[in-house]
C-alpha cells in the first residue's frame, strides 16, 4: 500500500518531489539477501536504476556489491564504502579516463564490450603496471521479448562479443599480459517477467563455460546480469519481485562446476517498487471526447512513459469521489509527455494530489532541466 504517514505532511512540501518508502526498500533487500545467500549467489546493485545516497547507504548495509556503468558511478560508489572487489563496471563506450579508474582500483571486473576495448584495457593497465581483471560480455543473441528499446542481448543490439567472436577474444587476451580474462557476463534485458528468456540464457551459459573450460579459460566469475522484472499494473499486490522464484530458475538450470562464483545484477527489481512521485493537480479542462487532468510533475520528473511508453499506476490521494475516466499529462511543451491516456481517477478538481507509483528505478535518476525546470527534490520515509 502506499504509505499513509506521508499524507500528514504532503501539504507541507512542494510538489512535484519523489517519495521512497524505506521500508519497502529494506524488506526489498533482506527477501532478496534470503534467496540468494543460500545459494551462494552474489548480487550487485546496478546503480544507474538509482544513485540516492540513502538509497546506496541501505544498499550497502545489506552487503550488496555495486553493478556501474560510468566512472562517475564508479567513483560514488567506492566514496560510498562499496568494496572494489565487489564492483563490476559495464558498458559499451567506456573512456580512457573511465578504464584508467577501474584499473587504478582493481576493482572485481570490467566487463568487456569489444575486442578493440580488451587491447586498450591492457595498454592502459600496461601504463599502470598492473593487470586489470576483465571479463568478456557476451551477447547471447537471445530475445527477452521486452521492450525495444530495453532489449540488449540480440545481434542486431550493440551490447558484448557476439559468440562467434568469442574464441577470437579468448586468442587475444591469452597474448595480452596486463589483461587476466576470468569471467564471462551477460545481460539480455530488463523489466523481463518470464521465465523462459532466463532458462533459454542458462542454457547457452552451460555450452559457453564447458567450451571456455575445454580451451582453457580459467573461469572465475559467470555474471549474468539483471533484468528481473516488477509489477507495475497492480504494484500492491507484489511489492517485493519473488526473488526465490527468480534465483531457482538459475540453480535448477544452470550447471557449472563448484568453483565458478555466480553472480547478477538487479537494478529496477531491487529499488523499483519503494518510490512515489507526488504531484498536484493544477487544471483540469475537457470535452465531449476527453477529460484531462494536468499536473506539476512531467517527462522530466519521469520520463518513461514518454522514452518507453511505459505505464505507472495512478492514484488520487485527496479525493473518494466517484471515478471517472481521465487523461493525465504534464506541463511540458511535448506531446508525449503524457503519463496515462486512459485512467480511471476518483473525481479530480485543482489541487489534488496524486501518485505515480512504481518509479524507484530509472525515475529520478533520468530527470533532466528541460524547459529549464529543476530537479525534483527526494523525500524518505523514516522507518
Ligand atoms: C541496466 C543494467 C542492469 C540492471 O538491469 P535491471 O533491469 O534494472 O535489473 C544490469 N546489468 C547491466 C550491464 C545493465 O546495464
Amino acid at each position: 500500500m502506499f504509505n499513509a504517514p506521508l499524507l500528514k505532511t504532503i501539504n507541507d512540501v512542494n510538489t512535484p518531489y519523489y517519495y521512497y518508502d524505506t521500508k519497502v526498500l529494506v524488506d526489498t533487500l533482506n527477501a532478496l539477501n534470503k534467496a540468494s545467500v543460500s545459494k551462494n549467489y552474489h548480487v550487485h546493485y546496478a546503480m544507474k536504476a538509482n544513485s540516492n545516497i540513502p538509497i546506496l547507504n541501505l544498499i550497502k548495509e545489506h552487503n550488496i556489491g555495486i553493478d556501474c556503468v560510468s566512472g562517475n558511478e564508479l567513483t560514488l560508489a567506492l566514496k560510498e564504502g562499496f568494496e572494489a572487489s565487489k564492483i563490476a563496471f559495464a558498458g559499451v563506450g567506456k573512456t580512457d579516463d573511465e578504464i584508467n579508474l577501474a584499473i587504478e582500483h582493481d576493482i572485481l571486473s570490467i566487463n568487456c564490450e569489444s575486442i578493440q576495448e580488451i587491447q586498450v584495457i591492457n595498454e592502459l593497465a600496461q601504463l599502470q603496471n598492473k593487470v586489470a581483471n576483465i571479463s568478456i560480455r557476451i551477447n547471447p543473441d537471445l530475445d527477452a521479448g521486452t521492450h525495444p528499446n530495453i532489449t540488449t542481448g540480440t545481434q542486431l543490439n550493440k551490447f558484448g562479443i557476439s559468440v562467434e567472436t568469442l574464441d577470437l577474444a579468448i586468442d587475444i587476451c591469452k597474448d595480452l599480459r596486463h589483461v587476466n580474462l576470468n569471467g564471462i557476463h551477460f545481460h539480455i534485458g530488463s523489466q523481463i517477467r518470464s521465465e523462459m528468456p532466463y532458462v533459454q540464457l542458462c542454457k547457452k551459459v552451460n555450452t559457453i563455460v564447458k567450451s571456455l573450460l575445454s580451451k582453457g579459460v580459467n573461469l572465475d566469475v559467470v555474471n549474468l546480469g539483471g533484468g528481473l522484472g516488477i509489477n507495475y499494473n497492480d504494484p500492491d499486490s507484489e511489492m517485493i519481485p519473488n526473488f526465490e522464484n527468480f534465483f531457482s530458475i538459475f540453480s535448477d538450470n544452470l550447471s557449472l562446476p563448484k568453483n565458478i562464483s555466480v553472480h547478477f545484477e538487479l537494478g529496477r527489481s531491487i529499488v523499483g517498487q519503494c518510490g512515489s512521485l507526488i504531484t498536484k493537480t493544477l487544471f483540469t479542462k475537457g470535452n465531449d471526447l476527453k477529460q484531462f487532468v494536468i499536473v506539476d510533475a512531467g517527462m522530466t520528473e519521469l520520463m518513461r512513459p514518454a522514452l518507453y511508453n511505459s505505464f505507472h499506476k495512478i492514484q488520487n490521494l485527496s479525493s473518494t469521489k466517484p471515478a471517472k475516466m481521465y487523461e493525465v499529462v504534464g506541463p511540458i511543451c511535448e506531446t508525449t509527455d503524457t503519463f496515462d491516456k486512459q485512467v480511471l481517477l476518483p473525481e479530480t478538481v485543482r489541487g489534488d494530489f496524486l501518485v505515480i507509483r512504481s518509479v524507484g528505478a530509472y525515475g529520478e535518476v533520468m530527470a533532466s532541466n528541460y524547459n529549464l525546470r529543476v530537479k525534483p527534490l527526494a523525500y524518505y520515509s523514516l522507518n
